[in-house]
């Protein structure tokens, strides 16, 4: 079946990866059907509209790559297509008019212990078409004060087949005649939200779990309407890292991890914090699908392929910051260096600085290995730049001064062959033999001089990159500091 899939953010706020993760999933589906991904925005609620959130939304979609095909489809520029929809619900006796003020609602609420429900039990004696004559709900319909609320039939099984959890019961009376059509003559979220999912022929609704509550409620609407649903897909929550609950902006700073996918006001998104869409995307797909082989690393186009709607997660998935730093690596490394050089503009301006096109590249293809973000270039790239600004002198310590001295003047003899590494670490390893010294101590004190600390990529490409005369100006720089 060719899927229509949309996703349907509110914009309440900015695009949380929770959010993020639902766009993915409609996106995947979609495309593995070689079908169409939309994006509506669902704004009937004016009051609530954030200034900046759409906007938000389709940067971040834009930026991770999640390429709509039709829209942004705005609610609030089909404000007729939910009225005309709404009559045809009072037309047909299945929506009614309500005039309740607030009070008397808080009245019912009062008077009902606690347990208040505005359905078949309490219609009746509420202020509605039901109550009031036809005379007096003209005069009141007249005056513009009303909301109009869908009928719920009395003890009735609604039976849906959520395609995450199976087939799923729900009880009509524990449902409310919920609003449709507010005082403001704009629709609610649950009206204007199936009118729309039918209007443009939705096949697939894949939403959060939060949303699985409305279900009832939207299956009765269609079946008021006299339409067909399309398929449900309810995701499991995203989890904060740290126990139990929904991943929160609060939880994501408290644990010092991004929450957005690109910068919202002053919260760094995952984009500003050096990830790259790619593994963004990959870790959020792993993020609530089981796939049964232990592969970790797709682009997007290979999700398409290997996404199986069938192994999507009941259950919530915890957030693991250092498994979509891990996942992010698995991109990073496989990027070519012309690619992670465009990621960092600092870093390509100081490279260029100071050696050749080819050598840049050279460069980044040896630390590529070791970077999780794009920002972890600088801290790499640093050795190829300058001079160590600290050193580990700990390393020092260990080794024990006088046989790091040894060492160190040892190097220094050894200029002439500086530039040929291969014969370097012959000599060093006869000179270690000779005097009894490990090569692994040697290697330490050689790289502590280059790099300030034990990290690194290979000690003798690091030589050869950086040439004999700025080796020896390192090696007489540590000898001066220990
Ligand atoms: N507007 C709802 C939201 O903000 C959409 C729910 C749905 O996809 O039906 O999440």
């Amino acid at each position: 079946m060719v899927e229509r899939a949309r996703f349907a953010p509110s914009p309440t706020g900015p695009l949380h990866i929770g959010g993020v993760r639902t766009a993915l999933f409609n996106y995947l589906i979609a495309k593995k059907s070689g079908g169409s991904f939309i994006l509506r925005i669902e704004d009937t609620d004016s009051k609530r509209t954030v200034s900046g959130a759409e906007k938000h939304i389709i940067d971040s979609l834009k930026w991770l790559g999640l390429k709509f095909d039709e829209g942004p489809v705005k609610q609030s520029e089909r404000k007729s297509l939910y009225t005309k929809s709404v009559a045809s619900l009072i037309k047909k006796g299945l929506a009614y008019y309500a005039f309740d003020t607030a009070d008397e609602l808080d009245q019912a609420r009062k008077n009902s212990g606690g347990d208040f429900k505005y359905n078949f039990t309490t219609r009746k004696s509420l202020a509605n078409s039901f109550s009031l004559g036809e005379e007096e709900t003209k005069r009141r319909v007249e005056s513009g004060r009303f909301v109009v609320r869908m009928i719920v039939p009395e003890k009735k099984i609604i039976n849906v087949v959520d395609q995450v959890r199976g087939s799923l019961n729900f009880n009509s009376e524990e449902l409310e005649d919920k609003i449709i059509l507010k005082s403001d003559g704009m629709p609610t979220y649950h009206l204007a939200n199936v009118v729309d999912d039918n209007e443009m022929k939705i096949t697939s609704v894949i939403r959060g779990e939060e949303w699985l509550s409305s279900l009832p409620s939207h299956v009765l609407l269609y079946e008021h309407f006299g339409w067909d649903p399309p398929k449900f897909y309810h995701l499991p929550l995203i989890l904060k890292s740290s126990g139990a609950g929904k991943l929160s902006k609060r939880d994501a700073e408290e644990q010092g991890h991004p929450v957005f996918a690109v910068n919202w006001e002053d919260s760094k998104g995952f984009k500003e914090a050096g990830f790259s869409p790619e593994g963004l995307v990959n870790y959020l797909a792993l993020l609530g699908w089981s796939n049964s082989s232990d592969r970790e690393k797709y682009s997007l186009d290979e999700l398409v392929q290997e996404f199986n709607d069938g192994d999507i997660n009941k259950s919530g998935a915890r957030f693991d910051f250092k498994k979509a730093l891990w996942v992010n690596h698995l991109h990073m490394k496989s990027f070519s260096a012309e690619k992670l050089l465009s990621l960092s503009e600092e870093s390509s301006l100081q490279l260029n600085e100071k050696y050749t096109p080819e050598k840049s590249i050279e460069i980044i293809d040896l630390v590529k290995e070791r970077l999780n973000t794009s920002h972890d270039l600088g801290r790499e790239l640093a050795v190829f730049l300058r001079q160590p600004k600290e050193y580990d002198l700990a390393v020092i310590e260990k080794i024990g001064r006088e046989l790091a001295f040894d060492i160190l003047n040892f190097c220094k003899l050894k200029e002439s062959i500086m530039s040929n590494p291969k014969d370097l670490k012959e000599e060093l390893m006869a000179f270690g033999s000779k005097n009894e010294i490990s090569f692994g101590n040697i290697m330490k004190t050689l790289r502590l001089c280059l790099v300030g600390s034990l990290s690194g990529p290979d000690l003798f490409k690091i030589i050869e990159i950086i040439g004999p005369e700025e080796t020896l100006h390192r090696i007489e720089s540590l000898t001066n500091k220990i």
